[in-house]
């Protein structure tokens, strides 16, 4: 056991920090520890270094399904893992996942690999699918599921009670900002999900990537509104980009809204595309953009 993990903890919470604060690859992990259950949500990379403290989870809630969220499901194979119905083939087998992802044939290819070797993927055929509202009794402690879709379909806050602890996943309050690139992503969903996750009867707040812990009511909304604002602002990008001069997709994917120019990786043509997709669908709904007859886009007015 590495007892060098950083931790906090919350009566029977306790939040163990990733590298680097659980910035990707790694993440946050959750552990409560009820009367009768040790229920463990998510399972981050640093899930692989915690020891007995993780190792002897008799649950696993999954507040949704990523590569980097179900590294540490091989070390529990006798728990009972749950994940919301929407997300649920993701973790049931490598077919669920690549659907979950939505990329094409070759990058899936290479993300099995990488999931294999650097996520310790391992899939669970007999996860339990769970739907919004449902609640798990730890003894003593409750845990309960908050439907909050968009970064994936089956995207959940769990809410820990009554020490008023929300494990608000991947509405991660990182600078990078909401993240709705992949095939079961959604940018209108996640815009809801903006606005109602400040309505979690909460007192704590922690991310699974970046933030950790947030203590304060107020740093959390503050956190909150500049995360979201990064949505606007990639709005804005593209109408900057696409005033006087129209573009097509490609050449909108091809300039980046996400990520540098320069930064690889075998998703990000994907995930650029349907990101920068998902916008223009909005903006043409707000017909602040057109579409010309030859397919490019031309900002209005
Ligand atoms: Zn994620």
């Amino acid at each position: 056991m590495d007892h060098s993990v950083p931790r906090r903890d919350f009566g029977p919470l306790t939040v163990f920090f990733g590298e680097k604060n659980g910035k990707y690859p790694d993440g946050n992990q959750l552990t409560v520890r009820g009367r009768d259950t040790l229920a463990v949500f998510d399972s981050p990379l640093v899930a692989n270094r915690i020891g007995a403290e993780f190792d002897e989870a008799d649950l696993c809630i999954l507040g949704h399904v990523h590569e980097d969220h179900i590294t540490g499901l091989h070390r529990i194979p006798g728990a009972a893992v749950h994940a919301h119905e929407a997300d649920i083939d993701a973790v049931r087998s490598w077919e669920g996942l690549a659907r979950h992802y939505g990329y094409g044939e070759q990058a899936l290819r290479q993300m099995k690999a990488k999931v294999e070797a650097d996520f310790h993927f391992h899939p669970r055929p007999d996860a339990h699918a769970y739907r919004d509202g449902a609640r798990w009794d730890l003894g003593g402690v409750t845990v309960q599921a908050i439907h909050m879709p968009g970064h994936t379909s089956g995207h959940c806050v769990l809410l820990v009670e009554p020490m008023g602890v929300a494990f608000i996943g991947d509405i991660d309050l990182s600078g990078f900002g909401p993240y709705y690139g992949d095939g079961t992503s959604n940018l209108a969903q996640f815009r809801q999900t903006l606005k109602r996750v400040a309505d979690v009867p909460a007192s704590v707040w922690v991310t699974s990537h970046h933030r950790g812990a947030v203590t304060e009511r107020s740093n959390f909304l503050s956190a909150l509104s500049a995360f979201a604002s990064k949505i606007d602002q990639r709005s804005q990008t593209l109408l900057e980009r696409l005033a006087g001069e129209p573009k097509s997709l490609d050449e909108l994917v091809r300039l980046r809204l996400l990520y540098p120019t320069d930064y690889q990786e075998l998703w990000v043509d994907f995930v650029e595309r349907r990101t920068i997709a998902q916008h223009l669908d909005e903006l043409l709904g707000e017909g602040r953009i057109e579409r010309l007859e030859d397919g490019r886009f031309l900002k209005r007015g």
